[in-house]
């Protein structure tokens, strides 16, 4: 059995851990809330219920780009202001919301209450008004709650908290149950599919993927699961699963033709899949994604790429546009850098690269001019301004939004950064 794949000397990987600088200052990234537009599509049978204001309605409705027609799963209580002696009436009120919510759509199977940063809404006790809705629904609904709040996550954090708090409620595994897969981290249906056929090719058969489209058909959970991780900002996540005895197999994330290999990989050696079956799997899907990326690669080698910090996808990225599409690294930023789980990602980057954990943003800004890069990944409220200075821009919200994990999106994902390329040399003609 070979480990997971090796890292190949001739691309200067490091050999030891990158420079890590960590900065405090303003920050430019979205607010965790921001996570519910991609759960709400993973989880069919799940409602979102922001309790916040005004601008938190308008977030979510802008970047979710609501239809008026639409019956969308995600909504917000607008909690105006009031004092503490006005908190029974906030919760008589959440009550009547969500009465009214359930009523109205009998086809949610579990509710979340998601926090956010008002003043108002850090006075309610959600988890308390979470079990307190959970009795009076029970059995038809489950409600639980997390915080999307500015002040406690950004961005990607939004779905960790939500996985987090679903995991209390997963069933438990049966002791001495036979060994299961659990493959954690919101996939678009096309990725999970592709990625569950492999493994099902390669004779791994109880594999659960969590979260699960259906709220109802939660995954068991014991010391016989192991699980991949197969998102990098699950952080909490995964301490709440290794807390119910899961074991988590480490691996680089399902990024490019490389990452997905070695995440396949820690999943065949942890099931006993021989070489000989691993390789006839992964081959063609393999060497189709390799030949893809080679067509692509004039377009990105040799052109330098700077990342503001905002999904915490960051590092995964920078070592697959590296190591196999040719592009130089600038600064790798991060909002948060959880070395045990990017540990296999850092030791694929190349010597010499830096990373910046947390975020002044002015400082960064000044950063990135003087290293004048040819592509700046970032979030939508630095884009257009570093555009009109003559950056060409990605923004890193569609990273999230698109599937590119898995080998048949690699491609996908190599194309998501050739194309701001492109356009600035069209500009420039
Ligand atoms: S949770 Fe906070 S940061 Fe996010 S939209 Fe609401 S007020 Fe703004």
């Amino acid at each position: 059995m070979s480990p997971v794949i090796p890292i190949h000397a001739e691309s200067g990987a490091c050999a030891s851990s990158p420079a890590v600088h960590t900065e405090r200052g303003q920050r430019e990234v979205f607010c965790g809330l921001t996570g519910i537009i991609w759960l709400h599509r993973k989880i069919q049978d799940a409602f979102f219920l922001v309790v916040g204001s005004r601008t938190c309605a308008h977030l979510i409705q802008s970047a979710a780009g609501v239809m008026i027609f639409a019956e969308p799963r995600f909504g917000t209580a607008i909690i105006d202001e009031r004092d503490l002696a006005g908190l029974a009436d906030a919760n008589e009120e959440l009550d009547k919301v969500v009465h009214k919510l359930l009523t109205r759509r009998p086809d949610i199977r579990t509710l979340f209450l998601v926090g956010s940063c008002p003043s108002e809404v850090i006075k309610l006790d959600l988890s308390r008004a979470a079990e307190r809705l959970s009795r009076v629904h029970n059995p038809a609904v489950r409600v639980l709650n997390y915080s999307g709040s500015g002040i406690e996550t950004t961005f990607t954090q939004g779905e960790d908290a939500c996985l987090q708090a679903m995991v209390p409620v997963l069933p438990t595994l049966a002791p001495k149950s036979p060994k299961r897969l659990m493959v954690v981290g919101t996939l678009a249906d096309i990725v999970e599919d592709q990625l569950l056929r492999l493994l099902h090719d390669m004779g791994i058969e109880r594999v659960d993927f969590f979260p699960p489209r259906n709220s109802t058909l939660l995954p068991d959970i014991g010391a016989d699961t192991v699980f991949l991780l197969a998102q990098p900002f699950l952080a909490d996540t995964s301490v709440a699963l290794l807390a119910r005895g899961a074991q988590r197999l480490p691996a680089p994330f399902p990024l490019g033709v490389e990452g997905t290999t070695a995440w396949l990989q820690a999943a065949a050696t942890a099931f006993g899949v021989s070489d000989q079956v691993f390789e006839q799997v992964t081959q063609a899907p393999k060497q189709r994604a390799m030949a893809a990326l080679a067509r692509q690669r004039p377009q990105l080698e040799g052109k330098k790429i700077f990342f503001f910090p905002d999904s915490q996808l960051e590092i995964p990225l920078a070592r697959f546009l590296h190591r196999e599409l040719g592009m130089t690294l600038g600064e790798i930023g991060t909002p948060y850098l959880h070395r045990k789980l990017m540990a296999e990602e850092l030791a694929w980057l190349p010597e010499g690269c830096r990373i910046t954990e947390g975020q002044h943003v002015e400082n960064q800004l000044d950063r990135c001019h003087a290293e004048a890069p040819d592509l700046v990944v970032c979030g939508l409220g630095l884009a257009n301004p570093l555009e009109a200075q003559g950056l060409a821009t990605k923004w890193a919200i569609e990273l999230v939004f698109t599937p590119i994990q898995g080998y048949e999106q690699a491609p996908d994902l190599a194309e998501l950064f050739c194309r701001p390329l492109r356009r600035r040399i069209k500009l420039a003609a």
